[in-house]
């Protein structure tokens, strides 16, 4: 329920590689900024969820840094020139530094960094969508009862297969519609 009249507050999450970015073949990781390239669509699409009133947020797995292919400042400095790239109309960006055998509880498909995300921004989660290029991306979007979207490319049939999205999208420009 709204509080003291207060207009619930939403949010589109977005996931990093293969959605503002271009994905890496499976197996790689970006870990330099030359490797940086914004897909087709993303700013438009961030533009129209800033219209509308949601808070644009990032919810990044990077464990190249755990596996010691990146530092952490260097994916801090490639975050922060993302943002700059995409106007700084990014509300926040949180990553995951860790592999699966850290068992940490920020490592998508776990819920936490959304669940920090709810907590910094106060966000209801029915109002609010996940797109992501991964079955790791939507599992958790639906546990938490946000609406997901899955970015189809070349290399995700099989993950798609492994999971249910509400919406399933091949261009950024169809998420316009969809938000
Ligand atoms: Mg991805
Ligand atoms: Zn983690």
């Amino acid at each position: 329920m709204p509080r003291n009249g207060m207009k619930n507050k939403r949010a589109l999450f977005l996931d990093r590689d293969g959605v503002i970015c271009e994905a890496m073949p499976r197996g790689q990781y970006l870990t330099r900024l030359e490797e940086f390239k914004l897909l087709p669509g993303i700013i438009g699409l961030i533009d129209e969820a800033k219209n509308k009133g949601y808070f644009v947020i990032v919810i990044t797995n990077q464990p190249q840094i755990s596996r010691g292919m990146v530092s952490e400042a260097e994916v801090i400095s490639i975050n922060d020139k993302m943002n700059e790239l995409l106007g700084m109309k990014l509300d926040a960006i949180y990553y995951c530094p860790h592999r699966n055998e850290d068992n940490c509880d920020c490592r998508k498909p776990k819920p936490g960094m959304f669940l920090k995300a709810a907590k910094d921004f106060d966000i209801d989660f029915s109002g609010s969508f996940f797109l992501g290029d991964s079955d790791k991306d939507v599992k958790p979007g639906k546990a938490i009862g946000c609406k997901t979207i899955f970015l189809k490319n070349e290399h995700n049939g099989e993950e798609l297969k492994n999971c249910s999205p509400d919406f399933v999208i091949e261009s950024l420009k169809e998420a316009e519609k969809i938000i």
